[in-house]
């Protein structure tokens, strides 16, 4: 574009003050607001940085005032004029530029814009589809570009951080071999290898383990990922981490690495103070408290172990439950001002624990002079001060009990009302509170394949103590893992790694992959541990979920420029989208659609 084609900007909406009083200067941006007052018009001109009005006089030639009135919502504008202090009756506090208007002389329309699908900046109240089909509008609004802000300013951060710290930012191929790690791949066809594949990384886990095979000690990636799982809630197919990996550390050396990092970021971002060290729960205990091994640490209502009492009542369901070598638990709602303890309100705290598995939600409320009553009170009779002292009751609270066959069953329905408790009853304080989850089971069960599979990846170390007993009991197997939690989110996972070929191969046979299958799909690691590694572990927090949870958001789709949608599409574009027969035949595809119900 030649230089005389617009009047280009000599500075931006967001920066004029009274110093600037007199000033000429040149604006770009969009319409944001117009209002017409008789003869004077009031323009609410945007751009990233803020919004300054400017003001069509009752003087204005006929060329200005055609401009003016021909001005719609959103229209691309360029204003030439001269910077005025408000009169102090106009001063608008709330506005950056608030002690000044612009009293325009010129007006050009750099490019009109048809009747908006719906009114920037009011984002939230519009569709989710409409605001993904027309992103670029939903961009415009000033959620949007705070949040982008912060998301920049967040990446940029830990990029400084890291770097001062001998880090190198290391890129990792996208398409690389299929290695699942736990999700179904993606999968790209080869064109010049018929019937082969690339996979897209669902993390850059192996190539960050073969770079310190590498030497390159430490090492840090804003790292895309992709995993092909079922569209659920605001979950994405790609999503970006921090990807992280060190040689030569041990467990606290990444974690007091992590927060240091955090520390920095959340002050340098948001001026935000966090501890010097995040509270550490191990797996067993997190469970046991919060029923969760992301619990929200912002408010208490923690879980206690009731089964003693429970033995001792006289109610036969617990009693046989534990009879059994089940578990009861309970958890004390505190007497609230707002939230009536009534049945509807008790029966909506039972369905949310049989989400997880609880058969019922037994309950007792706490009256005057440390009585119980209602539910299955009557069965504790005259064991009131012990059940009140365990739980830490007071007068008006409501002890709600889970038993069950399960522990983890017990735990998480019980984790489940707690959420809800803490919700309802508005117990959750302001702020961010990490946690870190340790001493994890190294395996799981898989119930439906009936094997054992890596709890979070088959390349962590088991704890040294369970080096014998990993064939003969995987279930009680810990590992070096740990997970970072925020505000009741799981943000970032990691693990001591194995670095032995031997003891790789032990943990890829207990997870059902013998020696020729693992060659095939994994012989480049093993091969690269032939070669001396180091010893080496790392981590990776999720960026969308870090940012989403620091600008008070609940979705992810809020802090991602181009999310796809809840049903994994695309309304902007349609992805995806059918392609030409001639691509299909370059890549030797045949399409097999799925035959119609
Ligand atoms: N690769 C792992 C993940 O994406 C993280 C890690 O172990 O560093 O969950």
């Amino acid at each position: 574009m030649s230089e005389e084609l617009f009047s280009q900007r000599t500075t931006t909406c967001g920066s004029l003050t009274k110093a600037d009083d007199g000033a000429r200067v040149i604006l770009n941006g969009w319409v944001h607001r117009n209002r017409n007052h008789g003869s004077v018009h009031f323009i609410n001109l945007r751009d990233r940085y803020g919004i300054t009005q400017v003001v069509v006089d009752d003087d204005a030639d006929e060329e200005l005032e055609a401009a003016a009135n021909s001005l719609k919502l959103e229209f691309c504008i360029a204003v030439t004029g001269v910077v005025r202090k408000r009169p102090a009756e106009m001063v608008n506090p709330e506005m950056k530029t608030g002690e000044i208007e612009v009293k325009a002389e010129k007006i050009e329309i750099l490019s009109t814009c048809p009747a908006l699908p719906f009114q920037i900046d009011d984002g939230l109240k519009t569709k989710e589809d409409l605001r993904l089909k027309y992103r670029y509008l939903d961009l415009r609004s000033q959620g949007m570009q705070k949040r982008l802000k912060l998301r920049h300013d967040f990446i940029l951060s830990i990029r400084n951080y890291l770097s001062a710290r001998d880090f190198l930012e290391i890129e990792t191929p996208t398409m690389i071999k299929s290695t699942p790690e736990g999700a179904r791949d993606f999968l790209v066809p080869s064109r010049h290898y018929p019937g082969k594949f690339y996979a897209l990384p669902q993390s850059p886990q192996l190539y960050k383990q073969i770079l310190m095979v590498g030497g390159m000690d430490k090492y840090f990636q804003i790292a895309r990922c992709y995993r092909d799982e079922d569209a659920r809630g605001d979950r994405q197919l790609e999503f970006t981490q921090l990807d992280l990996e060190m040689s030569f550390v041990k467990r606290d050396d990444v974690l007091s690495l992590m927060e240091g990092l955090f520390g920095h970021v959340f002050k340098e971002v948001m001026d935000y103070d966090l501890p010097a060290t995040f509270r550490r729960l191990t797996y067993a205990d997190a469970m046991n408290t919060y029923g969760s091994d992301k619990p929200d640490l912002r408010f208490g209502v923690e879980i206690k172990d009731v089964a003693d009492l429970a033995a001792k009542s006289s109610f036969s369901t617990f009693k046989e439950i534990i009879g059994k070598g089940g578990f009861v638990k309970a958890v004390c709602a505190p007497h609230s001002e707002t939230v009536d303890f009534s049945r509807k309100y008790i029966t909506s705290l039972e369905d949310a624990a049989k989400v997880y598995g609880a058969h019922g939600l037994a309950w007792m409320k706490v009256g005057e002079n440390k009585s119980l009553s209602g539910g299955v009170s009557k069965f504790f009779e005259g064991m009131e001060d012990e059940v009140i002292e365990r739980m830490g009751a007071a007068e008006g609270d409501m002890i709600l009990l889970v038993a069950h066959q399960d522990w983890k069953r017990c735990c998480t329905s019980l984790s489940a009302v707690r959420n809800k408790l803490g919700k309802d009853l508005n117990l959750i304080r302001k702020g961010f509170e990490f946690c870190w989850i340790i001493d994890f089971p190294l395996f799981e069960y898989n119930e439906e394949g009936g094997f054992w599979e890596a709890a979070h990846h088959m390349f962590s170390m088991p704890q040294q103590e369970y080096l014998d007993t990993l064939e003969s009991d995987p279930g009680r197997v810990l590992g070096d893992l740990y997970d970072l939690v925020l505000n009741g989110y799981e943000v970032a996972s990691g693990s001591i790694r194995i670095h032995d070929v031997e003891l790789q191969k032990r943990i890829f046979r207990i997870c059902n992959f013998d020696d020729e299958t693992a060659e095939q799909r994994f012989g480049f690691l093993l091969n690269a541990f032939r070669y001396s590694p180091p010893p080496h572990g790392g981590i990776a927090p999720g960026i969308d979920r870090m940012v989403m949870i620091m600008a008070e958001e609940t979705s992810i789709h809020e802090v991602i420029a181009f999310p796809k949608n809840t049903a994994a599409v695309s309304p902007m574009d349609d992805s995806p989208s059918e392609v030409d027969q001639k691509q299909l035949d370059e890549l030797h595809l045949i399409v097999k659609y799925p035959e119609k119900p």
